[in-house]
């Protein structure tokens, strides 16, 4: 044993070696003499516990452990998966993905000095707000907007900016928890906001809210029930018939949609009422998520009244959870192409598989399924719905095509929906009874061949 440590070189004779030129190409000595010395610590252990013998080459160890331990250092940990469940806005897969032209104004942005804050024609200071205000306008019918971090954020300052003190009034009904321990009463309370309960869980009539107000009242506050659905004995009053006793009692209404659509979903089944509908009825604030039914970067975007926004623009908690250019960058390139809403809907991955058509998604199943026939593996093409998920649409279930995997023994399915999920490029898909289901509405055209020969190999690994 001691002889073997013997033949372990100096760290900067190791370095030398021919077989890291690859590496010091790369990276720099004193990097790579850190991963060196880490490397030799690795054979000092294996021969200590007799993994490596007189037999072996001791600098071919060390070189192969210097390898190992840099390309696992320097793999991202965040990384692309391929979404095979059919959930559109999957929270854990990271909600919307970005449409090309997004992308595009995110990359070109990204290592370059911009206009973030410059108002070119007059060479003075600007507002970043300013460079989404006018497309948010046009798209929405708004007054004034702005962009914070998520809508999380945006709730949360809007309350405090309108509401500070005052008594913010909401349905029993609406006070819900959205995930993540993010609780509207909470929220509210942690704005400083003091809230005024109305109602009952299941009903809440236009009277409560007329009760509850009195001098100290300064928000009437709606929130989407994003993510559950209250079904039988209810009523609830939607944001628009508000808006008479709004007015009446000058009290300005704030409702957190949570998805806030731009696109009218309607014709597609999906019952969402769009930001501008709800902007036109006389609701004066408005906040939803960048990444949600809107298809852009994460984001809390606001829009409504000047007024109002004005107000909201003043308060200190701003700054804290303001966007910054590569968010503006990709929400813009998002915004862009809602300007034609024929091509939108082409071009905005989120409403393209929320909106495909039965008839694309069984032809794609069919192409999916023969190139995994080449590959030995059958499936079955089967008609299921899926859901479009992200807390966005409750319930919600979308008629869809789905290829399924069947295996007899209760042991190997497990196996293998973990070891596609292991893969380096890991493959998700929904496990049903024995089934091994894929979801033809989130699989892109373009990944089948990365999915089917990915999946392949780990298949003939496990089966
Ligand atoms: C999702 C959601 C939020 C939080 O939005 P994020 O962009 O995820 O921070 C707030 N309110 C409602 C009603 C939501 O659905």
């Amino acid at each position: 044993m001691k002889e073997l440590f013997r033949k372990i070189k100096k760290i900067d004779k190791l370095l030398q070696l021919p077989e890291l030129e690859g590496l010091r190409d790369l990276y720099s000595d004193a990097y790579l003499m850190d991963s060196i010395k880490y490397a030799v610590k690795i054979v000092r252990n294996k021969i200590n516990s007799s993994m490596i013998t007189i037999e072996n080459n001791i600098d071919s160890a060390i070189v192969s452990e210097t390898i190992k331990h840099i390309t696992l250092e320097q793999k991202p940990n965040l990384q692309r998966v391929l979404n095979c469940t059919g959930t559109v806005l999957h929270t854990n897969l990271g909600r919307a993905i970005l449409s090309n032209r997004a992308k595009e104004s995110l990359y070109s942005l990204a290592d370059q000095y911009s206009n973030l804050e410059l108002n070119l024609s007059t060479g003075k200071r600007g507002s970043r707000y300013d460079h989404i205000t006018n497309l948010l306008q046009k798209l929405t019918g708004c007054e004034d907007a702005l962009v914070v971090n998520n809508n999380a954020a945006a709730v949360l300052l809007v309350l405090t900016a309108l509401s500070k003190g005052k008594e913010a009034i909401v349905s029993r009904g609406e006070l819900v928890e959205i995930g993540g321990s993010f609780r509207i009463p909470n929220v509210m309370d942690f704005g400083g906001a003091k809230l005024k309960e109305i109602g009952t869980t299941n009903k809440t009539h236009l009277f409560d809210y007329e009760n509850a107000i009195n001098k100290e009242t300064g928000l009437l506050v709606k929130v989407h029930n994003s993510n559950y659905t209250i079904n039988g004995f209810t009523k609830t009053i939607p944001a628009e018939e508000l808006v008479p006793l709004s007015k009446k009692k000058r009290i300005p209404i704030y409702y957190d949609l949570g998805s806030g659509a731009l696109f009218d979903f309607s014709p597609y089944g999906i019952q969402e009422p769009t930001v501008k509908t709800l902007i036109k009825s006389g609701v004066d604030i408005l906040s939803f998520s960048g990444d949600k039914l809107l298809g852009g970067p994460q984001g809390g975007i606001i829009v409504g009244k000047k007024k109002l926004i004005d107000k909201i623009k003043k308060n200190q908690l701003l700054r804290a959870i303001r966007v910054d250019k590569l968010t503006l960058s990709a929400l813009e390139g998002t915004l862009l192409e809602y300007l034609d809403m024929d091509k939108v809907k082409t071009d905005n991955p989120t409403i393209n598989m929320l909106t495909v058509d039965l008839d694309t998604l069984e032809r794609k199943a069919i192409i999916l399924k023969k190139m995994f026939e080449k590959e030995n593996i059958s499936f079955n093409i089967k008609n299921l719905n899926s859901l479009s998920g992200g807390g966005s649409l409750p319930d919600k279930k979308l008629p869809s095509f789905c290829l399924i995997f069947e295996v007899d023994d209760k042991v190997s399915l497990p196996k293998l929906v973990e070891n596609i999920r292991l893969n380096r490029i890991p493959i998700l898909v929904r496990v049903k009874e024995n089934k091994l289901i894929m979801d033809l509405r989130t699989i892109k055209e373009e990944d089948f061949e990365v999915l089917v020969e990915e999946f392949s190999r780990v298949y003939k690994g496990t089966i």
